[in-house]
């Protein structure tokens, strides 16, 4: 284990922070139990006082064969995943594309695109050096109690990488605002979507400081340069007061606030 510098407003996929000492952890070491796990924080907003911090180091961004099974490391970037898989010919990833993070992040968030989800072709998970499987875990949309520290995955391996669906899902991608995010916001509520409350409310491109909701996706809180913790948090705060007000409806945040 060793303490490592992150600049927050330069590491976080939505440019807002500080400069926080953070504890990485290496292949043999047990990991302190009162410290939160980050990825690679492009579903986070983290504020100028966040819990102790701690992210795997490299050692965990690997990706192995074992017989008719992929061991991929939860340090790993979708993005590599995702080359790994169209080169070696393996179906079930293309979804990954344009969904930046770790694979790590990406189970504890069950991150994914339409119908596709990363459980969806999970086999199990290694958590606090136990395996799991999938499963066993409880799990839903955007949500995953792993209830600890994950630093594998098992995945089943099917031949047949789709370039035609990846294709379609990174044209799918292309109409999100291209300013620093975190993604969606909010999560979208059952039966509605949080982008339309949101707009709805009239928030559409509304500014605080250097943050807003985006013009191009409601739900997108986006930041235009300079955007503080602050001004993301009264955002946040505001479009939840307002979807309340009208609708009658609890926005749930699906960025984590550190
Ligand atoms: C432009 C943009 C578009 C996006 N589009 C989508 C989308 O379409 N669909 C979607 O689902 N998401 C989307 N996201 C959000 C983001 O891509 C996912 O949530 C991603 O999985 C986050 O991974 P991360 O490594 O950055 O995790 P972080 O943001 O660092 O962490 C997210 C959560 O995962 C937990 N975590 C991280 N690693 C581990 C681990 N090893 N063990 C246990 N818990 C862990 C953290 O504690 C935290 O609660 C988007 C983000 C951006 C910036």
């Amino acid at each position: 284990m060793f303490l490592k510098t992150i600049d927050f407003s330069k590491y976080s996929s939505i440019k807002v922070g500080t400069p926080v000492e953070v504890l990485m952890i290496e292949k043999n070491d047990l990991p302190p139990k009162d410290r939160y796990l980050i990825g690679a924080a492009n579903n986070l907003l983290v504020s100028p006082t966040p819990p102790a911090l701690m992210m795997l180091s490299k050692d965990f961004a690997f990706i192995e064969e074992e017989k008719d099974y992929l061991i991929i490391g939860a340090a790993m970037p979708t993005g590599r995943i995702i080359s790994y898989a169209k080169k070696y010919n393996i179906a079930g990833f293309e979804f990954c594309a344009k969904l930046p993070g770790t694979l790590g992040g990406m189970i504890a968030m069950n991150a994914g695109v339409k119908t596709y989800e990363i459980f969806n072709i999970l086999h199990s998970v290694k958590i606090d050096g136990h395996w799991i499987r999938a499963e066993e875990i409880e799990h839903g949309y955007r949500f995953a109690k792993l209830n600890g520290l994950a630093t594998e995955a098992k995945f089943k391996i099917k031949k047949g990488f789709d370039s035609q669906l990846l294709e379609e899902l990174i044209n799918l991608r292309s109409n999100q605002p291209q300013d620093p995010s975190a993604g969606s916001a909010f999560k979208n509520p059952q039966g509605d979507y949080a982008g339309r409350l949101i707009e709805a409310v009239g928030l559409k491109g509304v500014k605080k400081g250097g943050m807003a909701w985006s013009e191009v996706h409601s739900n997108f809180l986006v930041n235009l340069g300079g955007g503080t913790f602050e001004d993301a948090k009264y955002l946040i705060e505001l479009a939840k007061k307002k979807v309340l007000a009208r609708f009658n409806i609890i926005l749930q945040e699906e960025i984590k606030i550190l």
